[in-house]
């Protein structure tokens, strides 16, 4: 089926309305009509080239929900006019020990929801930026929020799943203080999830405007990170700090702010190396620094019930396809609160 969609041809050229099929659902495939999908920063780095490996023509975006349109004849999970989600996995070798564990994000066969080998045209996935796609079942989550949240629910399949997998798998709860670096996308739903799981909750930013909207997320405190008599107050003192910052920066700041066994653990994925840390500040407190790539089905999945439960939603400025280009250049000024969602009823024009 041709349908409507949004992508590059080059890293230098804008996004522009393209045509592209998708394949009609095998047994085990879900057929998605797209309500709405995320703009998450990965993919302003994956469409402009920033990122080593951009295949072109590039349709962007892994935070995709909407409803099921068709099902497949072995199915049984799913069906019609179910609402659903889809995140940056869309298939997986299904069979290796990441796979079993329900971590198919460190498969290394993981088939991102685009930029990724597939046997459908044009040779390689295309995301969410479409009216449509189609998904093996295993990598389809259900929405349990109401239908009304559905446009800020988008959010969760990428910057809420890559907060939360770190946040729980580094045990982030009461008792625990935990910094959350960069309160963008990602770094406001790190702070909203950390908050709902009980932590105590530090917001780093570099934007003294953002004081008051971190603390209405749920920061118990609020850090502008240039000020150092700021950054000072909290000196060996964190348990555990997700930093999401999508630029390269003085990771020692950081550091020096964790307790003895304290992690940082980095998810922003600048296109450049970060200067490197001094490796004292690891050595001192036996320090770990760490990476954390999105999540597996299962965590995603239990993420979206708690966020369900806990009523956990992103803040969001929807978005119609033609302003694509400008909320990019806005995303890269931080002119964000706290994520564009495109309205996928706009692609058609
Ligand atoms: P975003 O909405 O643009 O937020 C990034 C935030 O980082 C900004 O709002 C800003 O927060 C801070 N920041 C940006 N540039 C900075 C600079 N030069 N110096 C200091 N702080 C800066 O981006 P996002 O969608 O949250 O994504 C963040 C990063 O995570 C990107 O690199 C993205 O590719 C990556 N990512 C990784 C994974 C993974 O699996 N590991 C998944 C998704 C995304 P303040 O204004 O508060 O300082
Ligand atoms: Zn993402």
């Amino acid at each position: 089926m041709t349908i409507h969609a949004y992508g590059a041809h080059a890293g230098d050229q804008p996004l522009v309305p393209l045509q592209i099929t998708r394949r009609a659902p095998g047994a085990h495939d879900v057929q998605i009509d797209i309500a709405y999908c995320g703009i998450c920063h990965s993919d302003l780095h994956q469409v402009r080239a920033e990122w080593a490996g951009t295949l072109f023509p590039c349709v962007p975006g892994h935070e995709i929900v909407g409803k099921v349109s068709a099902v497949g004849s072995a199915v049984t999970a799913f069906s019609a006019g179910d609402l659903v989600g889809v995140g940056c996995i869309v298939d997986s070798c299904q069979h290796c020990e990441e796979c079993d564990a329900g971590q198919e994000n460190y498969c290394d066969g993981m088939i991102g929801t685009y930029n990724s080998p597939t046997a459908d045209a044009p040779g390689h996935t295309l995301g969410g930026y479409a009216e449509q796609i189609v998904v093996h079942e295993r990598y389809v989550l259900r929405v349990r929020h109401s239908a009304d949240q559905l446009a800020a629910v988008a959010p969760l399949l990428c910057a809420g799943v890559t907060t939360w997998s770190p946040l729980r798998h580094w045990n982030a709860g009461p008792g625990k203080k935990v910094g959350v670096v960069g309160i963008g996308g990602l770094g406001h739903m790190g702070v909203k999830l950390a908050h709902a799981l009980g932590a105590h909750v530090v917001a780093f930013t570099t934007s003294e405007s953002k004081r008051e909207a971190a603390l209405a997320l749920g920061a118990d405190e609020v850090v502008v990170s240039r000020d150092r008599k700021q950054m000072a107050a909290h000196a060996k003192s964190i348990d555990l700090i997700v930093n999401t910052v999508a630029a390269p920066h003085d990771l020692d700041a950081f550091l020096a702010l964790l307790k003895r066994d304290g992690t940082m653990v980095l998810v922003g994925a600048p296109a450049t190396p970060h200067p490197s840390p001094n490796v004292f500040n690891l050595i001192m407190k036996r320090r770990s620094l760490a990476g954390s790539l999105i999540g597996g089905i299962p965590e995603t999945q239990e993420m979206l019930d708690f966020c369900a439960k806990h009523g956990v939603v992103a803040d969001i400025e929807l978005v119609r396809a033609e302003q694509i280009n400008e909320a990019y250049e806005r995303m890269l000024k931080g002119d964000v609160k706290y994520r564009f969602v495109i309205d996928n009823t706009t692609l058609a024009g």
